[in-house]
Order: C-alpha cells, then structure tokens, then sequence
C-alpha cells in the first residue's frame, strides 16, 4: 500500500484547476449516495439521518450507474463515489453494498475513481477494519491500488488532543492502512459546524487541532459544516452563520496555509466540476445537483437543483442554465453584485443556496476567501507558480 505523499497539497490542488490549461475542458464529477443504514455513534448535533431504508439501496446504486455511465459518455472524469451517509464501519449494510456488483463496476469502469466514505475508524476494532478490507481487497471485487479516502469527524476534542490511548487506537488503524492492505489510503479529520457552533472552540484550540492533526497524526483536518443535512432552515442557517464566524475567529494569514480548506479556493470545485447526491425519496431515489457552499451541500427542496429522471447529460445542461441564473442575479445581489468572487460562486451554484435558504446576501466569509484566493487567477499553471506551488 501507499499513503499518499504530501497529501496537504495534494488535497488543496488535486482538483482540475491543477491540470493544463489544454485539459481544462475536462471537468470532475462526485457522485454520492445515501445508502448506508445504522450508526453507533452519537457525535454531538449530528444532522445525518440513521434510519435510512435500505430496501430502496439497488434502485439508488442502479441510478449512480447511470450517471456513471453519463460520466463516461460526455467524457469527464468520475474523481469521487462518496458512500454515505452514516459511519462506514458500523452501518448495519456497509458490507452488502460493496458486495453489490454493481458497486464493484462503477468502480472498475472508473480507474481514476476513489471510494470516499464518512469513517470513525478511531474506535472500530481492528477485527471490523480487517473484515471491511477483506472485501475490498479482494481483487475479483476491486481493483488492487484504488484509492479509498475516509473522513473522520472529530468527535470528542481533548480526547482527539489529549488521550494518549485514543492516539494509539487511531495510529494503529493508520499503521494497517500502511502496511494491511495494497489499497492508495488518504484519511483527514473533518471538522462540523455542530462540533464548533456549540462548543465555541477558540483560537488556541483550533490551532493545536491543526497542529496535532497535521504533525502527529500525520494527516489533515478538513472543514466540512455538514449543516444542509439539518432538517430545518432555521438550523441550517444558524449552522451556517455560526460556521462562518468561527472561521473568521480561527482563521488568519498566518494558520490559513496550514489549515486545509480545497474548497475556500472558489476556483476549486467551480465551474470544472459537478457534484450528485441520491437520496431515498417517497416514490424512489431522488437525484439533486450539490452546491458547492463549503462542502458538498444539497437542498431537497430546491425543485431547480431536483434533477431526477434527467440523463447525465441534461444535468449538465441543467447546471449551464443555473450558472448563467446565478450571474445574473449576482449582480441584483447588493453583498455580490461588485464581489470578486461572484462569478465563482455562480459556478458552485451558490445562488441556489441563498434562495434555498432564503437569504439575500453574501453567505460565506469573505475575510476568510481573502487569505485563500489572494490572486486575480483561474486555474493554470501560471497561478500555480505564482502561488508557489510547483517549486
Ligand atoms: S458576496 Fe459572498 S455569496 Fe456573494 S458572490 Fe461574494 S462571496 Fe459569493
């Protein structure tokens, strides 16, 4: 196996804003399926629903071939197949769905694709690692160096700061994705506005998160609110709001380079690439467009971001159509309409979200976008000089 080198950089530039200025015309797709059921855990203001029905699972996997066969058909890149929504080691079916063959083809068709899945590897025990890779390493499933990322939120902090014990339990899992297994490993901490939001974390705090995560654990801690899978408005946009503030409290020129966020650079995950979530919806899978507001965010409720039934090829034109929406109303926008970074946000249909959450004005932290996109750029490789990062 192979942890992936430099994974800090890799993450932050892995996107298509990295490749030729010949290639850009070559977009990434996510695609992200709720199928799995059952969790044990109970991490503070979880918004995830648990209870998911997994009789539905073949009609959502079927509708993923689809699309990724869409992907294939137009030509674009399947960068990412996120299984979800609750923890991958102690979900009731994580087993079944990897055992679905067609699963297994998605994966096999798509050679540049990764698994990503929401983790709490820290507490598994070693018996369920080892039995999940089974099946994953079994090459009749998948294929021998197929990345797989995991995503593990940080549950209790001074535990993940403080508990020698907790440290080796992680690092022992971590040793295993080293040597246990011949799969391309990536695992980051992800941090969620209901773990800040409540908590207040402060400064300090944050900093020594960062500086853990990045020089003891050897990984990263990326920044994903998960606040749109909140059942109400009222709470997603209280999440919301207070995810920003707290990013303007920690946040500053000297940490923003240690502190891993792709998606603070609008030009990350804009107008190169397009992220799908299937849901279980009353009458069958439900298919929606992801806006790109921090994370990979959906609103169910948005009928414009509502792409069921389409091929893969009218949610593309679907997505035109909500770009161009978005700079118009852009400019109707009094916070974006002289904004720098209007027609990024456009591109990660950030419009949509204003509407879905019924707000008239900037919903992110520009302070913070300042000290991630400090350049009048779009992706080439001049930017990456300039930013340094092709020393
Ligand atoms: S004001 Fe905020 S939401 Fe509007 S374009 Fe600028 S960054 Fe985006």
């Amino acid at each position: 196996m192979t942890m992936q080198k430099s994974y800090c950089k890799q993450m932050r530039y892995s996107g298509p804003e990295s490749l030729p200025p010949s290639d850009a015309s070559k977009f990434d797709v996510l695609i992200q399926m709720e199928v799995l059921a059952g969790c044990d855990h109970g991490c503070l203001g979880c918004f995830v629903d648990k209870n998911i029905d997994p009789a539905m699972n073949q009609q959502i996997i079927d509708r993923a071939k689809e699309l990724a066969d869409g992907v294939k058909r137009t030509g674009l890149n399947l960068r990412e197949f996120v299984i979800g929504p609750t923890d991958f080691f102690t979900a009731t079916n994580t087993e079944s769905v990897l055992n679905n063959s067609v699963v297994q083809d998605i994966m096999r068709e798509h050679t540049g694709a990764r698994i990503a899945a929401p983790a709490k590897f820290d507490t598994a025990s070693m018996d369920k690692v080892k039995e999940i890779f089974a099946l994953l390493d079994d090459e009749d499933k998948y294929r021998r160096d197929m990345i797989i990322e995991f995503i593990m939120p940080i549950g209790r902090i001074e535990q993940m700061l403080d508990d020698d014990d907790y440290f080796d339990a992680v690092m022992e899992k971590v040793e295993f994705f080293k040597s246990g297994t011949p799969k391309m490993m990536d695992w980051s901490w992800t941090l969620q506005a209901s773990n800040v939001v409540g908590k207040k974390i402060d400064k300090d705090t944050y900093n020594r998160i960062i500086d853990k995560a990045n020089n003891e654990y050897q990984t990263i801690v990326e920044m994903n609110p998960a606040f749109s899978r909140a059942r109400s408005e009222l709470i997603q946009r209280k999440n919301l709001f207070g995810w920003n503030d707290f990013l303007g409290k920690v946040i500053d020129e000297d940490n923003a380079n240690t502190t891993v966020m792709s998606m603070a650079n609008l030009y990350c995950n804009s107008i190169n690439f397009i992220g799908l979530t299937i849901v279980p919806g009353e009458n069958g899978p439900t298919t929606h467009l992801n806006v790109m507001l921090h994370e990979q965010a959906f609103f169910l409720n948005n009928k414009k971001l509502d792409v069921t039934g389409l091929t893969f090829e009218e949610i593309l034109q679907r997505k035109n159509e909500l770009v161009t929406k978005g700079i118009h109303k852009s400019s109707k926008v009094k916070d974006c309409s002289d904004c720098q970074f209007a027609v990024a946000c456009a591109s990660r249909l950030i419009f949509e979200a204003q509407e879905s959450l019924n707000i008239n004005g900037c919903v992110l932290n520009k302070d913070v976008l300042n000290n991630y996109n400090p350049f009048d750029f779009t992706w080439n490789d001049g930017a990456m000089e300039k930013l340094g990062a092709k020393a």
